[in-house]
């Protein structure tokens, strides 16, 4: 049973380290970094810090990673939600959860808010869904608006949102002032995947034979996470094969497991770049 909606952690190990690829967007997230560590340096000249911004892309691909390194950088406490958490949720209970969310980070100052999977609560208004269900969905909305809305740019407190849902999400969360900063975050391409195989083949006690590039070239359409999913898995294939180490075999059969659990989800591979 879930006590809160949210969970404040606040002393996030996460660093950029720890996130591979995503060159790009790191460069883009390293300002917000320098926003919480140094705001006087950016509003001395008048200029108005941006108070959200999203990470757009597939699932698995790191956003939420991305989102905690950004504490982890800047040395912040980080409060997470779930967009989905608010699906079926009591009337006012939403809302309600939104604001004491807000109140909470205010006084945590200087820090993160990540609400994931934003478009279970920012779909575009009249939109979607049961008749009746739809409205705490918009409360929950509203809140998060007039929250949004309600702290000053210089209050230390900087939101992440992610969606892979860009396009339904309502107009009004990408105003000026709001979610204006967009940050894509892509599948991996080979380059990619391999520096997100050598991540999480650092943990594991490997033979010789392993090579990360070759593993990279067998993952096609891999996002972050069914990578680590795969080293995890051969981890364990060893184990129960009682081999002193993971070697490539047990890659091999790790990765033909991940693409059958992919397959049953109904996933779509998508084919090499
Ligand atoms: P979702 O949209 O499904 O919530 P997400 O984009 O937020 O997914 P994460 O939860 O950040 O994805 O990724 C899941 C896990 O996959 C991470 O905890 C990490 O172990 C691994 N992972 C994903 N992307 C990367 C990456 N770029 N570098 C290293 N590890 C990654």
């Amino acid at each position: 049973s879930k006590a809160a909606l949210f969970d404040a952690e606040n002393k996030v190990k996460i660093t950029f380290s720890d996130v591979a690829g995503l060159d790009e967007a790191k460069e883009e997230v390293k300002e917000i970094v320098d926003f919480l560590k140094t705001p006087s340096k950016f509003t001395k000249l008048g200029g108005k810090i941006p108070k959200g911004a999203l990470l757009v892309g597939p699932p698995g691909t790191g956003k939420t990673l991305l989102a905690k390194a950004v504490a982890g950088e800047a040395a912040v406490p980080f409060f997470s939600l779930s967009g989905s958490d608010f699906v079926e949720m009591f009337v006012g209970v939403g809302a309600a959860r939104v604001r004491d969310l807000f109140k909470q980070a205010k006084e945590k100052a200087p820090c993160i808010i990540f609400i994931d999977e934003i478009d279970a609560i920012g779909r575009s208004r009249g939109r979607g869904q049961l008749p009746g269900a739809n409205d705490e969905r918009e409360n929950t909305l509203n809140s998060l608006l007039v929250e949004m809305d309600g702290f000053a740019t210089d209050s230390g407190v900087i939101i992440l949102a992610a969606t892979n849902r860009p396009d339904v999400l309502d107009s009004a969360l990408l105003r000026p002032g709001r979610f204006d900063r967009q940050i894509s975050i892509d599948k991996p391409d080979i380059v990619g995947r391999e520096a997100i195989f050598k991540v999480h083949l650092k943990p594991i006690k490997l033979d010789p034979t392993v090579d990360p590039k070759k593993l990279s070239a067998q993952t096609p359409g891999f996002a972050g996470a069914e990578i680590a999913n795969v080293c995890n898995e051969a981890a364990l294939i060893a184990a129960r094969r009682d081999k002193k180490a993971v070697d490539m075999q047990d890659f091999q059969d790790a990765i033909d497991r991940v693409i059958g659990g992919l397959e049953k989800k109904n996933k779509i591979i998508s084919p090499e770049e």
